[in-house]
């Protein structure tokens, strides 16, 4: 599904300075605005570990999607992964001193060991917004093997070997909005899909159930004035199905996502697998425009093939540097296009970085206040500059000119990475 708000967001994703992280497509069902998406975030993955990031999520998914009533909806849903790097591993034992995770992922939090919150909430928000805007679900892995999850607004679980289920009963809470079926204390309960006060079998919330498959009015026994509507579903017990009621619940809300008729003008986004590639590297470019269109322009600056009518090219970059892409869709209402700059970085080969220019650009000062100067005699102006904190999350960019404003960086190690002629130079330096 695919809200109108979703139309200043993406209009306004073309100027805005965020942060793009490769997008790996896990389960492809079609265009975001027909289909129920589903984007999963990994928190507690170190750079080397993003391939066991993809096989975690693709591993979990698989799982997922098998498992009524997802196995009946597999071809109404499309599931996204977003590699983001973490500088430790894992999650944090104390929401009070959280671990350099990306997304803040902590165990014991409110004071319950397996209730695991991913606390640096506008992250994901941000992360979600930038790469996947359109997305209607988000959920967090946590690369930690011990037991735990929270179904708040986004999903949150652990790579424990009950993985699948932890996810499963997660997302019945943050997608369907249902309540556990174990009595998880006074402060969660709620009239809910399969949580009532209402005892009376004419009028329960579960009436046209009652008496099938296991469904009845079962008091929670630690609180009898509340009743679930099974005693074995997924919502109380990992491992079990979920009851008449909840997978109803489900199934209404997934078919409430997919929608029928074009309404207008398409808009053009896009994402792709990977960011930063050795030469000669495929790149898988996925097509997330919206509003149904028929054609597809994509331009890769240094790439090829240098251009494409396909919905998802792929593409190899065979010289160093950063480049470009765009895309143009056309539908019968008109056409949009977006465009990312220095989306694509392909690297020297170590051996060659930065030998020819590296002496010849000079930045200062160095320690930099509010601002730093480049001596360009060797830039190729007008060139775009990106600056990288240590984690290589870019945190500015922008064209090169005598002064670059860096007053709005926090203190630190910072790398500055320019364009000059057909290689990069990258220096490093510290703002103050
Ligand atoms: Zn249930």
């Amino acid at each position: 599904m695919f809200l109108a708000i979703a139309l200043s967001l993406c209009m306004a994703l073309d100027v805005a300075l965020g942060q793009v992280y490769p997008v790996e497509i896990i389960n492809y069902s079609g265009p975001p605005d027909e289909f129920l998406n589903i984007v999963i975030i990994g928190d507690g993955y170190t750079d080397i570990q993003q391939d066991k990031f993809i096989n975690d999520v693709r591993y979990t998914v698989n799982g997922f999607l098998n498992q009524k009533p997802f196995s009946d909806f597999r071809e109404m849903i499309n599931v996204y992964a977003i590699s983001v790097i973490s500088a430790e591993t894992g999650a944090s034992n104390n929401p009070d001193q959280l671990i350099d995770n990306y997304f803040g992922s902590s165990f014991w939090s409110y004071g319950i060991e397996r209730l695991l919150v991913a606390w640096h909430y506008a992250r994901i928000t941000s992360v979600l917004n930038e790469n996947t805007p359109f997305y209607d679900q988000g959920a967090i892995i946590v690369n930690d093997p011990r037991y735990g999850g929270s179904g708040g607004q986004f999903s949150v679980f652990t790579t424990h070997v009950q993985a699948i289920e932890l996810f499963l009963h997660e997302f019945g809470h943050s997608f369907a909005d249902l309540a556990d079926e174990y009595w998880a204390g006074e402060q969660y309960a709620a009239e809910k899909t399969n949580m009532t006060r209402d005892n009376n079998p004419e009028t329960i919330r579960w009436k046209y159930f009652l008496y099938n498959n296991g469904i009845g009015i079962y008091p929670h026994e630690e609180s009898p004035t509340w009743y679930r509507p099974h005693q074995s579903c997924k919502m109380r017990f990992l491992g079990s199905p979920f009851c008449d009621v909840c997978s109803d619940k489900i199934e209404n809300d997934i078919i409430a996502m997919v929608s029928g008729e074009n309404q207008g003008l398409p808009i053009a986004f896009f994402g792709a697998n990977k960011l930063v590639v050795d030469k000669g590297t495929e790149v898988n470019f996925y097509d997330f425009s919206i509003n149904r269109p028929e054609n597809w322009e994509w331009t890769f600056e240094g790439g090829t093939p240098g251009s494409s009518t396909e919905q998802h090219p792929v593409v190899t970059y065979e010289e160093a540097g950063s480049y470009s892409v765009s895309l143009k869709t056309v539908n019968s209402f008109g056409e949009s296009l977006f465009e990312r700059e220095m989306y694509i970085t392909v690297n020297l080969p170590s051996d060659t970085w930065l030998i020819d220019y590296s002496d010849k650009v000079i930045i200062y000062p160095n320690p930099a206040g509010d601002y730093l100067i480049i001596d360009h005699d060797q830039v190729v102006i007008p060139s775009r500059y990106k600056i990288f904190n240590t984690l290589g999350m870019a945190v500015k960019e922008g064209i090169v000119e005598e002064n670059i404003i860096v007053s709005g960086l926090p203190p630190g190690i910072y790398f500055i990475r320019i364009k000059v002629n057909n290689t990069f130079v990258t220096k490093k330096f510290i703002k103050e």
